[in-house]
């Protein structure tokens, strides 16, 4: 199989050490290329969907609320109106006519039958299209309520999945701000960018607490509005999905002062990492970065035996690794460097300059380094690097399995754990299990490459 590569698209694919100049990033999907992104409102909804104690109601079609139903994971520890999905459900006639009332009156049954501590609003392509003042009616139905009903500004058709980040960085802006922060002690963090998909946001706040670190409020996993409304109270933000909520850090810095790191919480190394530089940020007080190396020796101990085990199974394995975020794809890179995989494909939907820079650095040479792709670039390069492995989202996953190849799912639907230590033998098992999986050798591919020899 050896598929096009369409020519507009093509200073947006880089191979290391082949390649001239850099790559192309932060362009708008070029139309007829099947991009793997998701639209503006698909971004805000998978920010905000695990808010769990608010009302998400999709303005708009059917289609968009069922095509994001229960989009992630995300566990709650309390209540679950995330996981319903509402939409005003707009037909012909609210289109001719106007959605609004339509909306004002579901904003407003909604709210008497849920009470919620606030209500997200979604706008989509239609409700952009036809024009409706979604900011008016939240505005008339907040006053109705006594909550917060905020405007998520998410037509569909606006921009790339990153402009759906920052609409619901925006909605998420107008509640920091408006909670009572005293008695919120100096060591203390917010966790921007975890989405809680597997209780992932709980172990991590469990090594922040055994630090002596506190957590005011994790965006968005586990999300309450009342700790959202807290978050301008601690003393450093961080940040570990980058795409997704560096809007909201960056708003917080020039609004409130307060600084943000980025880290990631996958992978030993970037794990360890995390703790040390939040650590290392409250130096004035050292005990901090003691008990970060007690916790990184202890947690290391327990699992290196059996990373030992998965490395002499897996080594000289070659992976594909198309994620959302460049910044997951630098820790996944790391990870499997750890257990002697190497990556043949790195790419990402939403990477800009800097982050194609270092994952260039990090990358071997020969590796095809993809800026916002498609399944037909995709499922080339996966057969011309002859990848083991793909790691990717819930869109990948049919590329992998019509190949004939293991698939990892490091997006929003997995239900085991990936980060942290102990997420660490999640991922290798995962890995190794799709990898040496028996069921690859009826692949159609792998037995037509055997005829062949
Ligand atoms: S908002 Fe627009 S692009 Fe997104 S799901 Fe709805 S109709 Fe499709």
């Amino acid at each position: 199989m050896e598929a096009a590569i369409l020519k507009d698209r093509e200073n947006q694919i880089f191979i290391k050490e082949q390649s001239q100049g850099e790559i192309a990033c932060e362009k708008s999907s070029l139309a007829g290329s099947v991009s793997q992104r998701a639209c503006v409102f698909c971004g805000s909804r998978v920010v905000l969907y695990p808010v769990a104690d608010a009302l998400h109601i999709v303005h708009g079609p059917i289609g968009c609320a069922s095509f994001t139903w229960d989009i992630r994971g995300s566990l709650s520890s309390g209540p679950e109106l995330h996981r319903l999905s509402f939409s005003t459900d707009l037909r012909e006639m609210d289109v001719i006519q106007g959605g609004e009332k339509k909306l004002e009156r579901a904003i407003t049954e909604l709210g008497e039958l849920h009470k919620p501590s606030a209500v997200f609003v979604y706008a989509t392509c239609i409700a952009g299209i036809i024009g409706d003042d979604i900011a008016a009616v939240c505005k008339r139905t907040a006053e109705k309520l006594g909550v917060p009903v905020l405007p998520v500004h998410s037509e569909g058709f606006k921009g790339t999945k990153k402009d759906g980040y920052k609409a619901a960085c925006d909605a998420l802006a107008k509640i920091v701000g408006t909670g009572d922060i005293s008695g919120i002690p100096k060591v203390s963090i917010n966790i921007l960018g975890e989405f809680n998909l597997a209780g992932e946001a709980w172990m991590i706040e469990d090594y922040y607490r055994r630090m002596g670190v506190e957590v005011v409020s994790v965006m968005t996993g586990d999300g309450r509005i009342g700790k959202i409304s807290k978050a301008h109270g601690v003393s450093l933000n961080v940040v570990q999905c980058s795409g997704s909520l560096t809007y909201l850090a960056e708003h917080m810095e020039e609004k409130y002062g307060i600084p943000y790191i980025r880290v990631s919480y996958f992978g030993i190394e970037d794990q360890s990492r995390a703790l040390y530089d939040v650590a290392d940020f409250f130096s004035f007080n050292p005990e901090l970065r003691t008990k970060a190396e007690e916790i990184v020796r202890e947690e290391i101990s327990v699992i290196m035996p059996r990373i030992q085990y998965y490395r002499e199974k897996l080594a000289g394995k070659k992976a594909a690794v198309y994620v959302g975020g460049a910044f997951k794809a630098f820790s996944l890179i790391k990870a499997l460097r750890l257990i002697d995989m190497s990556v043949v494909i790195a790419g990402s939907q939403t990477g800009n300059k800097n982050d194609y820079k270092q994952l260039e650095e990090l990358c071997d040479p020969g590796t095809v380094i993809l800026d916002d792709s498609n399944p037909l670039e995709l499922s080339r390069f996966v057969l011309e690097k002859k990848a083991d492995l793909f790691i990717g989202g819930v869109k990948e996953r049919p590329i992998a399995y019509k190949l004939g190849i293991g698939f990892c799912d490091h997006n929003h639907e997995r239900k085991i754990a990936l980060a942290g230590y102990e997420g660490m033998i999640n991922f290798y098992k995962e890995v190794y299990s799709s990898v040496m999986s028996p069921v690859w050798k009826f692949a159609p591919r792998n037995n037509r490459r055997k005829s062949h020899e």
